[in-house]
C-alpha cells in the first residue's frame, strides 16, 4: 500500500539549485551562458571553441529493445544513470531531447524522465521551455511564406506549384491540417495550391539544427534544403531563394544548447528533438559534444529501439558529428519482453516465466546489433513494481549464461541510488573495454546497398523490395548527385520488421521500401517502409483533458 507520487508531484517538491550554481559546477564562466529565468540557461557555442583541445568525456548511448506504446523508460534510465554516476563520484552530464507539445498534449506524456529520475523544471521543459521549437516553427513557416510569395511575385525560379515538398508546421497533433488548400480567394491572395502541415519536430529544420556543427554549418545546410522542383524536374533549394541568412537569424538562439538539472542536481543539457521516423531521433550534435567537453561521462539517448534509434545514432549522428560512442545501455523491461513472448497487454502484470523466456529473443537480436557496431554494452532491466523476483532472476541468469553484463535498475523508484549497479557496471566496462565503433555501411555504397545492409544486419530481414516509385526516386537522387548520403530509415518501432504486429524476433521476412525522401540540408535520404505520419492526430482521451493550472500558477496534470 505504498503511496506512488505522480511525476509532477515529485517535481514540485524538488530541491533545485540556481542555474548559476550548476554552470559553475561545470567550470563555466559568466560569458559562457545566458540565464533564462532561475533554473535554465542557454550555453554559448564559444564553449566548444574554448574547450576544443580538452579530451572528450566518454559517450554512453541509452537505447532499448522494441518498445511497447508507453515507452520502455529510456529517458528515465538516462537521467537515473547520470544521477547514479554522480553519486559514485564521477562527473557526468545527461544529454536529452526536447519534448514536443504534440505528444505531451496527446498520448505520450512527457519526455523528461519519470519518478525519481527526471529533469527539472519539468513543467517548463514539457511546455515552451526556452522557445527553441517555436523558433524552428517560425523559421519553417517563414520559408513557406517566402516560397509562396516568390511564386506570387513572378516565380523567377520556375518552381512548379504541384511539386513543392516544403510544408508548413505547428508543434501540435492536428490531423485536420494534414492536407489543405491555400491561396484561395482570388488573384490578390496568392496562387492556389495543395499544401499541408507537419508537426514541427518533423521539420527538416529540426534535423538540421541537431546535426549542425556550428552556425556557419547550419547556414550551409539550410541553403541546401530542397523546397521543390521545377517543371523540368530540377531541384529548387533555399539557396536559390537566397533566404538561408534569414532562416539562420531566426535560429541563432535555438542553436544554443539548454542547461538544466535533474532532481538530484546532475547537470543536464536538453537540446533539439527531431522525430525518430522521418528524421534521426537524437538530441543535437552540439549538445552531445559540449557535454563531452564539460564532463567525463555523457549519458544520451536515441528514439525508439536499437533497430531505429541506435542505428541512426551510429550511422547518422556519430558519423556526421564525429562522435565516438564508447558504450551502450540496452534498456529492457520485463513487461515488454513478455509482450515479445506473446503475452497480451492485459496479462503483463501477472508472472509468466515461459512468456518471458520466449520474449528474450528480441533482446538477443539487439545485442547482436550493438556487437556488430563494435560497441560494448550492458543490459539495464528497468524494474517496474509489478515485476516478480523470479522474473528478474530469470533475466539475470539468462544474461549471465551468455556472459553479458546486466544491471537491475530502479531509478524510477529510487533515483540515482537505484542506478548504482548500472553506474558501476558502465564505469567498469569503460575502464576495461575499448569501443571499436564502426558503421555497418560505407557512404559510397549504393543507396540500395545501404538500405539492404541495414535491413539484413540490423532487422534480420532476408532482403529489401523497392516499389517502382521508390526505384524511380532513387534514380533521380543518383542523377542529382545525392547518392553518398547516409540513410534515415522510417519504420514501425514496435517490430524488427516493417509489420508492427510481428513481435519477438521475426524471421523470413523482407522489407518493402515504398517511398524515398531527400533531406539534403540535414544530410540524409529517408527510406519510408510504411505509412509514416508526419502530423500525428490526438487520441480519443487526450492527455490535455487532465491539464490545468492551480492557484499558485503550477501545472496540474502533466503526468
Ligand atoms: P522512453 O524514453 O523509452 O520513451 P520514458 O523514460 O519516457 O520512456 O518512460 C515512459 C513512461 O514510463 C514515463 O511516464 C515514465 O515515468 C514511466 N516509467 C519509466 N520507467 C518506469 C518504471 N520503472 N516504473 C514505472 N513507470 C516507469
Amino acid at each position: 500500500n505504498r503511496i506512488v507520487h505522480t511525476d509532477i508531484e515529485i517535481a514540485n517538491n524538488a530541491d533545485m539549485k540556481k542555474i548559476a550554481e550548476i554552470a559553475a559546477s561545470l567550470g563555466l564562466s559568466e560569458q559562457d551562458w545566458e540565464p533564462y529565468g532561475k533554473y535554465k540557461a542557454k550555453l554559448s557555442l564559444g564553449v566548444l571553441d574554448r574547450l576544443k583541445d580538452k579530451p572528450n568525456g566518454k559517450v554512453i548511448l541509452v537505447t532499448s529493445i522494441n518498445p511497447t506504446p508507453a515507452g520502455e523508460g529510456k529517458s528515465t534510465v538516462t537521467v537515473g544513470l547520470g544521477q547514479a554516476l554522480n553519486k559514485i563520484g564521477k562527473k557526468a552530464i545527461v544529454a536529452l531531447r526536447e519534448p514536443s507539445l504534440g505528444p505531451t498534449m496527446g498520448i505520450k506524456g512527457g519526455a523528461s524522465g519519470g519518478g525519481y529520475a527526471q529533469v527539472m523544471p519539468m513543467e517548463d521543459i514539457n511546455l515552451h521551455f526556452t522557445g527553441d521549437i517555436h523558433a524552428i516553427t517560425a523559421a519553417n513557416n517563414a520559408l513557406a511564406a517566402l516560397i509562396d510569395n516568390h511564386i506570387f511575385q513572378g516565380n523567377q525560379c520556375e518552381i512548379d506549384p504541384r511539386k513543392i515538398v516544403w510544408k508548413r508546421v505547428v508543434d501540435l497533433n492536428d490531423r485536420a491540417l494534414r492536407n489543405i488548400v491555400i491561396g484561395l480567394g482570388g488573384e490578390k491572395q496568392g496562387v492556389p495550391r495543395e499544401d499541408g502541415f507537419n508537426i514541427t519536430v518533423a521539420s527538416e529544420i529540426m534535423a538540421i539544427l541537431c546535426l549542425a556543427k556550428n552556425l556557419d554549418d547550419m547556414r550551409e545546410r539550410l541553403a541546401k534544403v530542397v523546397i521543390g522542383y521545377k517543371t523540368n524536374g530540377k531541384a529548387v533549394t533555399v539557396g536559390d531563394l537566397q533566404v538561408e541568412g534569414a532562416l539562420t537569424l531566426l535560429l541563432k538562439e535555438a542553436i544554443m544548447p539548454n542547461l538544466v538539472q535533474t532532481l538530484e542536481n546532475t547537470p543536464a543539457i536538453i537540446h533539439g528533438g527531431p522525430f525518430a521516423n522521418i528524421a534521426h531521433g537524437c538530441n543535437s550534435v552540439i549538445a552531445t559534444k559540449m557535454a563531452s567537453k564539460l564532463s567525463d561521462y555523457v549519458v544520451t539517448e536515441a528514439g525508439f529501439g536499437a533497430d531505429l534509434g541506435a542505428e541512426k545514432f551510429f550511422h547518422i549522428k556519430a558519423r556526421l558529428g564525429d562522435i565516438n560512442p564508447d558504450a551502450v545501455v540496452i534498456v529492457a523491461t520485463i513487461r515488454a519482453l513478455k509482450m515479445h513472448g506473446g503475452v497480451t497487454s492485459e496479462a503483463l502484470s501477472v508472472e509468466n516465466i515461459a512468456g518471458l523466456a520466449d520474449g528474450m529473443k528480441n533482446l538477443e537480436k539487439h545485442m547482436e546489433t550493438i556487437d556488430a557496431f563494435g560497441v560494448p554494452y550492458v543490459i539495464a532491466i528497468n524494474k517496474f513494481i509489478t515485476d516478480t523476483e523470479a522474473e528478474v532472476a530469470y533475466v539475470q541468469k539468462w544474461c549471465e549464461e551468455r556472459k553479458v553484463e546486466v544491471a537491475l535498475t530502479e531509478v524510477w523508484e529510487h533515483g540515482g541510488e537505484g542506478g548504482l549497479s548500472l553506474a558501476n557496471t558502465i564505469v567498469e566496462i569503460l575502464d576495461q573495454q575499448t569501443s571499436n565503433f564502426k558503421p555497418l555501411y560505407a557512404l559510397d555504397d549504393t543507396i540500395e546497398q545501404k538500405i539492404t545492409t541495414i535491413a539484413q544486419k540490423v532487422y534480420g530481414a532476408d532482403g529489401v523490395n523497392f516499389t517502382d516509385h521508390a526505384r524511380e526516386q532513387i534514380d533521380a537522387f543518383h542523377a542529382n548527385g545525392w547518392s553518398n548520403l547516409p540513410i534515415c530509415m522510417a519504420k514501425t518501432q514496435y517490430s524488427l520488421s516493417d509489420d508492427s504486429a510481428l513481435l519477438g524476433r521475426p524471421e523470413g521476412f523482407t522489407i518493402m521500401v515504398k517511398e524515398m525522401r531527400a533531406s539534403i540540408g540535414a544530410g540524409f535520404l529517408v527510406a519510408l517502409t510504411g505509412d509514416v505520419l508526419t502530423m500525428p492526430g490526438l487520441p480519443k482521451e487526450p492527455a490535455a483533458l487532465k491539464m490545468d493550472v492551480d492557484q499558485n500558477g503550477n501545472a496540474i496534470g502533466l503526468f
